[in-house]
């Protein structure tokens, strides 16, 4: 296979989006390297690959890591071409100490960078978030894109901002500090689509399984964008090769956004059997919209995502089956 000689270091494996990027980039022939916290993790993840349809794990490393401390950083990115820096905490309830998602991200982050630049890395594709594109502009009907930041100077919960920072700060060290590094930042909306190996994220926990469960009972205001956990890695290989996404941010969302509301009825007309003991979840107030654009991603990476519907549908059927 054409990818043989290619060395990609996937930050996170344990991870929702972690483990589907390193199932792409094994099933695309890889040489692939991931790293995780604790080896006595690595079960979950080969199990979840094995679910992915992978047997062969001869083209699979692992590197014990945290993004808190430098231990392993400098072996786990040797002799790679690219690195995915994937890992950052997102747990689904804000701590009370914003540190303890701001640190591991920030300095994770800046950990990974100059370990790459030092061992001589082609390109770092970073996992940046929505989260520091679209969380300061609150008017209806806007139209967010890569030109737009979260803005610092605002009251902000901690893991939109300990992705902002981490973000601006990745920027901030390739500029300066970067020494021909190449960074590329991908910014995801809500991630959904199919749980292998029932490794699920936040974003499943709060918004399918806890509409599953039944136990939401009212949609929040807000609405989100969705986009299928295949096509963020996907666009993770793509910013990978393409030459023009080095220095780039790109969006990552199906067409279209939804609220709770909309997800809950998704859920209920398209599967009956996991949805009959759920209640109409109850609107707080008028739903407000905002528009996110993939324009961005599809015109430069040639980048086409699922529709929305068949994201959380996978969602929801994955979480039903690892019950
Ligand atoms: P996840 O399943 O919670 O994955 C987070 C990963 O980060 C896990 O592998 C976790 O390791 C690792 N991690 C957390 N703290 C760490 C630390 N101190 N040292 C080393 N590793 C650490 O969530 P996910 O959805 O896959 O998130 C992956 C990336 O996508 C993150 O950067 C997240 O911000 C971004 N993102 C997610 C969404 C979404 O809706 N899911 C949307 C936009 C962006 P453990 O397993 O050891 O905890």
């Amino acid at each position: 296979m054409e990818n043989t000689k290619t060395t990609v270091l996937v930050t996170g494996g344990t991870g929702f989006l972690g483990v589907h990027t390193v199932l792409q980039l094994l099933q695309q022939g890889y040489e692939v390297r991931t790293t995780l916290r604790s080896l006595s993790k690595k079960d979950s993840i080969i199990k979840a690959l094995e679910e992915g349809g992978i047997s062969d794990f001869s083209k699979l490393a692992f590197f014990e890591t945290d993004l808190t401390n430098d231990n392993n950083w400098d072996k786990a990115v040797k002799g790679c071409d690219y690195v995915f820096h994937v890992a950052s905490p997102f747990p689904a309830q804000d701590p009370k100490d914003e540190n303890e998602l701001i640190i591991p991200a920030r300095d994770g982050a800046l950990r990974v960078l100059k370990a790459a630049r030092d061992a001589g890395v082609k390109r770092v594709v970073l996992t940046s978030s929505f989260a520091a594109v679209g969380y300061s502009i609150n008017k209806e009907n806007y139209v967010f894109t890569e030109n737009d930041w979260t803005d610092l100077n605002t009251e902000l919960p901690a893991y939109i901002k300990s992705k902002t920072v981490a973000e601006k700060a990745s920027w901030e060290f390739i500029e300066k500090e970067g020494s021909g590094l190449e960074l590329s930042v991908i910014n995801p909306v809500g991630i959904f689509g199919p749980a292998i190996g029932g490794i699920t994220s936040a974003s499943l926990d709060i918004a399918v399984s806890g509409i599953l469960n039944g136990n939401l009972e009212y949609t929040p205001t807000f609405t989100m964008g969705v986009v299928d956990v295949r096509d963020v890695a996907d666009i993770h290989l793509k910013a990978m090769l393409s030459p023009e996404a080095s220095g780039e941010r790109f969006i990552a969302t199906a067409e279209g956004v939804m609220s709770f509301y909309d997800v809950a009825e998704l859920f209920k007309k398209e599967r009956p059997q996991y949805t009959s003991h759920i209640k109409k979840l109850e609107p707080i107030g008028k739903e407000f919209y905002k528009e996110v654009s993939n324009k961005k991603a599809k015109t430069v990476l040639h980048w086409n995502p699922r529709s929305r519907e068949e994201a959380l549908l996978a969602s929801a059927d994955s979480v039903m089956a690892h019950l």
